[in-house]
């Protein structure tokens, strides 16, 4: 029998968004935080290079320049009131977690320290030298614990239950002991990060596995924007571990075999802090036109021209990468770089307050919220700049757990179905009970590779399709896998087995969603239709899960202020 608990509000997910829900919402109703790692090592943890607001500390800057670059960065696909609001809410973000003891670094006059980052006109990016997320996601979390938030650690959630199309709770894995536990409550926030461990090469943690995506998916709710996937420019060669934006924020430039620093051919003006869409494309095409370092896939990232002791001080993690994974002291030598799959764009959709939209009529899923990489409140569009995600989890982070409150005043908690378990409890027994069959690595594997080599940073029809029906084949060989591992306790080839259940899911919804987007627009970028189409594609793509091929809906993109122009950097 599994385990019951009841509890007002149930949050998956304990990085920045889903902390600072958490917070929010402790001192009024019960909140219990479920995660499947200890709430620390969450991937909001990684994050290196700031947290974008436009204090203007270091030149004056405004919310309307950070509003403009980010639509622009969004290639017009970001809903501008969302958008308004995230850099509104920037600057009182940035000074709140400043408050609760966030070390930011600083100016010699005592001021938060700003560097320049991609895509930002001016420097925006707030910083706590090359390890911001580490100290946000440390400072919200004795928060939390201050708070007395319940977390439940090493939980996997493996599904969403809805009652008549309102949530009422969600079943869990205690991956400690293997018993099933359900939560019954009266709203739900998805706050399940990213899932960029569907591609090869990826500077996500193991745990980016999009299970949030998948979960929805698989509950009925459409999933937004699900083509854009951003690749990263500067992932470690040849691991794909990142190598912050900030090193090119603090000087650092991008050099081919030539040793020309080819970014002033791609954006004179910008140069090697235009956006991501962008230098990533440029590397791929240096490569392709024989430029890469040795004849490789991989071009260099040189930065000790600002020398030794700056290298030290502002990024001492990139120095400490460099010289542990691939023994090259970045004060001396080039950083050799590829990109990197690193951020989905898209995600569940969702409102200005964080509820969940169950269609194009922007129709709200009662009690349903998301937040963080998981939600697409699409604020990145098609294209996110860097930064704007730490500030993006905290600004709607906070805004959920608002919202949520009010509706927990008014809302009752519907009943559990019957057998809530029962799915989850079958899958896992018959994943336990195979003894011979493939293993889950040998899936992985084909799936990674086939979303690398046919659905990144580059695409056409015919290749997206052979993403797309390959994803799927392996999703029907899920059925045959056999796993070594038949414990209880703490069974890791377990989870993975039911992340990789996942990332198979919302694989399949990346390549088909690029199917239908016939245009280049942001991160995706079409070798058969290589222009941006703003009369037949300025609106968002939603996803349905049917029996068969998924259904798809357009969802129109919110314009306030800001007519699309071409994107020019
Ligand atoms: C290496 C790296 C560097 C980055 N640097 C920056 C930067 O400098 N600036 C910036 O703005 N952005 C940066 N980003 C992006 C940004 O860090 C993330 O988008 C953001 O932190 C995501 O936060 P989140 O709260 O949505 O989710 P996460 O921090 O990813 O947390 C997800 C949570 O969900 C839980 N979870 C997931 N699935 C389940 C499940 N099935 N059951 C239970 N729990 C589950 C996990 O345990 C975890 O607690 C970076 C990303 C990476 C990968």
């Amino acid at each position: 029998m599994a385990k019951l608990h009841t509890y007002d509000v149930l949050i998956i997910g304990a990085g920045l968004a889903g902390t600072r829900a958490a917070i929010e919402l402790a001192d009024t109703c019960s909140v219990a935080v479920l995660t499947k790692v200890f709430p620390t090592r969450s991937h909001s943890t990684t994050a290196q290079g700031g947290i974008a607001a436009a204090l203007g500390n270091m030149e004056p800057d405004s919310p309307e320049e950070h509003m403009f670059d980010t639509v622009k960065g969004s290639d017009y696909l970001g809903d501008q009131n969302q958008i308004e609001i995230l850099c509104n809410n920037a600057i009182p973000t940035v000074y709140e977690l400043e408050h609760i003891g966030v070390p930011f670094s600083r100016t010699p006059e005592g001021r938060i320290a700003q560097r320049p980052f991609g895509g930002h006109s001016h420097p925006r990016a707030c910083y706590a030298a090359d390890r911001t997320g580490h100290v946000i996601l440390h400072s919200l979390f004795e928060q939390s614990v201050r708070a007395k938030v319940n977390y439940y650690s090493e939980f996997f959630v493996t599904e969403l239950l809805l009652n008549g199309g309102t949530v009422c709770g969600a079943v869990a894995a205690d991956m400690k002991t293997g018993e099933l536990h359900i939560f019954h409550c009266t709203a739900i926030m998805i706050a399940t990060g990213g899932g960029g461990r569907i591609y090869r090469i990826t500077s996500n943690a193991h745990v980016g596995t999009g299970d949030g995506y998948a979960m929805a998916f698989n509950a009925g709710i459409p999933l937004q924007d699900m083509e854009f996937a951003q690749f990263h420019p500067t992932g470690l060669y040849p691991l794909g571990i990142l190598i912050t934006e900030g090193v090119r924020g603090e000087g650092g430039i991008l050099i081919n075999s030539e040793g020309e620093p080819f970014m002033e051919r791609y954006a004179p003006d910008m140069k090697d802090l235009a956006p991501r869409d962008i230098i990533s494309r440029a590397i791929y095409d240096e490569i392709a036109a024989g430029r890469g370092i040795n004849g490789k896939e991989y071009v260099y990232l040189r930065i000790h021209h600002i020398g030794r002791e700056a290298i030290l001080k502002k990024l001492p993690e990139i120095y400490k990468f460099c010289m542990t994974y691939v023994g090259v002291d970045c004060t001396k030598d080039p950083i050799p770089v590829m990109p990197t799959g690193h951020y989905m764009m898209g995600g569940v959709p969702t409102d200005t307050m964080g509820r969940v939209i169950a269609d194009e009529n922007n129709t709200p899923v009662p009690g349903l919220y998301a937040a963080g990489e998981a939600a697409c409140e699409s604020v990145h569009g098609a294209n996110r700049l860097g930064c704007n995600s730490l500030v993006d989890t905290v600004v709607f982070g906070r805004r959920t757990g608002k919202d949520m409150r009010e509706y927990l005043a008014e809302a009752q908690r519907p009943a559990l179905p019957a057998g809530p378990e029962k799915k989850t409890e079958a899958l896992i027994k018959k994943l336990l009970s195979k003894t011979d069959g493939i293993r889950i690595s040998e899936l992985r594997e084909k799936m990674q590779g086939t979303m690398m080599e046919n659905c990144g940073a580059y695409r056409e029809e015919k290749r997206m399709q052979k993403a797309y029906d390959e994803v799927r084949e392996l999703a029907a060989d899920y059925d045959k896998i056999a796993l070594d591992d038949k414990t209880q306790q703490f069974n890791t080839e377990l989870q993975e087995a039911l992340e990789l259940k996942n990332m198979l899911d919302f694989a399949a919804a990346v390549a088909y969603s690029a199917m239908q987007r016939k245009e280049s627009r942001g991160a995706h970028s079409r070798v058969d239709f290589t222009e941006r189409d703003d009369a037949n594609f300025l609106k968002h793509t939603l996803l349905f899960k049917t029996d068969k091929e998924p259904h798809t809906a357009w969802r129109d993109v919110v314009i306030t202020r800001y007519q699309p122009k071409e994107r020019k950097y």
